[in-house]
This record gives structure tokens, sequence and C-alpha cells, in this order.
């Protein structure tokens, strides 16, 4: 049986410079009113001219090489950042499926003209990114794909329809896993290939699917007769299943993975002041030491990515028991926040934070692969099946 390798990383000190960088940028953005940090589901998550301001300061890409606009920076100091970002609940929806994921396969798979063109852009906050793997009839199995790019003299022909597509209404390109190839006998993940889109291709229809929220955050999109040229095939063609899995370290590690809730615990520190009762701080104690056992996971991990290795099973750890600490912390404050008085102001705070945080938390173990087929991938990891 393999072994798990939790390498025992702390943040430097830069970190903590660089923190107090972000904070204090954060804290003038929130006096300027661009967003509320307690209004949770209140206001945009998607602010171009905010993600602008991130990208003035160097924060985006921040990993990645001066020559496409980045700032040769560490995954740590990334952490920070995305940490920061998270628990102020800053609007940063337009550009960070970019920095995070869509970016660095660009890096590894797209022609240079096409990394010259876009990644400074993504870098400045000016490039959203949507990813289009799911389609009604395949989510967590990938590889049952069916929308289909055929070869022309023109380029590339597709056409079928993607599903769930977070961000598909205000993103400029879509990274999608079309089907070039039928899958061979030996090996069913054959035949996908991963593509660029420009979301303004003519024959591209993208259809809002509303959350419970009341929120537009996904969509369906439908390809009809898409043309797309040559050079947006990335990587190789049929192969994209060997491109796929050193993506997922990126994008199940983070502390977005555990921070989706987060605001229901500072509001409730808040509600039940300097002097909780005993229960209630014996709870917020268990609650403190959790994230604090899942932040050093998560750091952890994002110190392997820096050291250069692919700790796919050590990030959909994180992500499995993040996503469901995430998920449970609402009714978790929920009880823990029992004796504090009806009518008092923070309180009333806390319940309208509790309504929105209990009404995305079913998501939190869907997006971004399954409890169930994380854990597949785990047990597989570890040798056991
Ligand atoms: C908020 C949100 C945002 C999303 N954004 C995007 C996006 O931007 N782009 C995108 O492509 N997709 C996106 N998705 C889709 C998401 O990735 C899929 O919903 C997810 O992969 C599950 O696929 P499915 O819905 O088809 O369910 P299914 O795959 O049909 O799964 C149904 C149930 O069966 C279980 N199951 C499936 N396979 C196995 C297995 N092998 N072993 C054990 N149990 C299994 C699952 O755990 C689940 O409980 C988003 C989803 C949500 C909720």
């Amino acid at each position: 049986m393999a072994s798990l390798a939790f390498d025992p990383i702390r943040l430097p000190p830069e970190c903590e410079t660089l923190r107090e960088e972000v904070r204090a940028f954060l804290s003038e953005e929130i006096a300027a009113g661009t967003f509320d940090p307690s209004r949770a589901g209140h206001g945009d998550s998607h602010n171009p001219a905010f993600s602008r301001r991130i990208g003035a300061k160097g924060w985006i890409g921040m990993t990645w090489p001066k020559k496409y606009g980045g700032q040769e920076r560490s995954f740590l100091e990334r952490y920070v950042v995305t940490e920061e970002c998270r628990v102020a609940n800053a609007p940063v929806r337009l550009h960070f499926v970019a920095d995070r994921q869509s970016g660095p396969i660009l890096m590894k798979y797209a022609p240079e003209h096409i990394k010259m063109d876009i990644l400074p852009r993504i870098c400045r906050g000016e490039a959203c990114f949507a990813i289009g793997m799911s389609e009604p009839g395949s989510g967590s199995d990938l590889f049952a794909a069916k929308t289909k790019a055929t070869k022309t003299n023109e380029g590339w022909r597709i056409n079928g329809t993607k599903i769930w597509t977070s961000n598909a209404h205000i993103a400029d390109y879509m990274l999608a896993l079309f089907r070039t190839s039928p899958p061979t006998k030996e090996n069913r993940r054959h035949g996908l290939t991963q593509f660029l889109v420009d979301m303004k291709t003519p024959g591209i229809k993208v259809n809002p699917v509303i959350q419970m929220t009341g929120q537009h955050d996904f969509n369906e999109v439908v390809f009809d007769n898409v043309l797309l040229p040559d050079d947006c095939a990335l990587g190789e063609v049929d192969g994209a299943w060997k491109q796929a899995t050193s993506e997922l370290a990126y994008e199940r590690s983070g502390p977005e993975r555990f921070l989706e809730t987060f605001y229901v615990l500072v509001e409730l520190v808040r509600a039940l002041g300097d002097k909780p009762d005993t229960r209630s701080a014996e709870g917020l104690g268990r609650l403190a030491a959790q994230l604090h056992t899942l932040r050093r996971m998560s750091v952890s991990v994002n110190g392997m990515l820096q050291a250069g290795k692919e700790p796919v099973v050590e990030g959909s750890i994180v992500k499995d028991l993040g996503t469901l600490w995430e998920q449970k912390l609402p009714n978790r404050v929920r009880e823990l926040a029992a004796f504090i008085e009806e009518g008092e102001t923070n309180r009333a705070t806390l319940e309208d934070q509790l309504a929105f945080a209990t009404t995305i938390a079913p998501k939190l173990t869907i997006q971004g692969g399954t409890t169930e087929v994380l854990r597949g991938i785990i047990a597989r990891g570890l040798g056991l099946r």
C-alpha cells in the first residue's frame, strides 16, 4: 500500500509581509464600498474593476514567468492572496479560475503566440475562463463526454452540449474537453482532446441555469457547428486523459475548498461576543482546531506543488475533508448560536448569513469532484483498489 506524504511545510516570513499588504488593499476596497465582507451572497461575486486592481497589484498569475505577465513568486505566496480574498469574501469570480487552472494549462500546452496573447491579459485581470468538462450524461465520468470535435480543412467543427459550466455567461474563453475519436477497447479514456474556445465564436449559445439561491453562476452551453482554428487543440489530440490528472492537485487543494462558508464562523464569533458560555467556547475551539488542521494540510500541498511534486492524492484528501467541513459548518454554527438572544443585532446578521450558507451547502461536495469520486481516487492512489 502506498503512503500519504503531507510534508510539514509552514508559510515563510515573506508571506506575512504579503499578507499585511493584501489585508490593507482589501480594507481599502471595503472602505470604498467595492464589496461587503459580512454580506455573503448579496453582492456580485464578479467585479471587472476589482479584478483589474488585483491584477495591477501583481496578484494574479503570481507564480508564472515574468515574460507572460507573472511575478515568479511562490505557490505559498499565492496561497496567502487566495486565503485573504476568500476570508474577506472578495469578488474574485472573474479571474480566479484562470489564475488557478486555465493559465497553468495554457502555459503547458498552448502554442507560444496564444500564451503571449492570453496569459498577460489573465494577469491583468482582464480574461475570464470557464471549464467545459461536464455534459448531460457525463459528470463524474468525464471520459463519457460526447461533444464532438471533427477535423475539417477549415479547422475543428464542434457540436454538442456542456452543462453546469460556471462563468460561461461572463467568460471570454472556455477550456473544454471534446471527443475527437471513439474510445478504444484497450483504453476507454482515449479519444478526448482539450480545446481553447473563444466564447465569441459564432454558434455558441449560453443558456442560464439558476441555482437555489436565485443566483446565476452556471449554465448550459450549446455548440452548434462551431468552427475553431487548428491551433486551439491543446496538447496531444486524443490524449487529454494524460493531461487531466496533474491539474487536479491545483484545482482541489486550495483554501477555497474549505472557506466558502467561513463567514458564518466569523459572524458566530461576533455574535457570541468576548464572553461566550462554556458550551459555545468549547464548540468554537473544536471548529478552530479543525480549521487549523485543514489549513496546515492545504499549505502542505501548496508547498509540495512549489517543490515540483504532484500531490494528487493529498490534494483530493484536502478537497474531501475541506468541503465536508464547510458543508457542515452552517448547521454546527446554528447549534452553537442557539442561546444568543432573538432580536439581537448580530444574531440577525448571523441568521441572514446562515440562510445563504445553508442554501449553497449541498453544492460544495459536488463541484470539482464529488465525495464518492474523490474517495475512489484516494483509494486508488493508496493502492487499495
Ligand atoms: C456549483 C457547481 C459548479 C460546477 N461548475 C462546473 C464547471 O464550471 N464546469 C464543469 O465542467 N462542471 C461543473 N460542475 C459539474 C460537476 O463537476 C459535476 O456535477 C460533478 O462532476 C458530478 O457530475 P454529475 O452531476 O453528472 O453527477 P453524476 O456523475 O451522475 O453522479 C451522481 C452521483 O453518483 C455518484 N457517483 C458517480 N460516479 C461514481 C463512482 N465512480 N463511484 C462512486 N460514486 C459515483 C456521485 O458521487 C454522485 O453522488 C459544477 C457543479 C456544481 C454543483
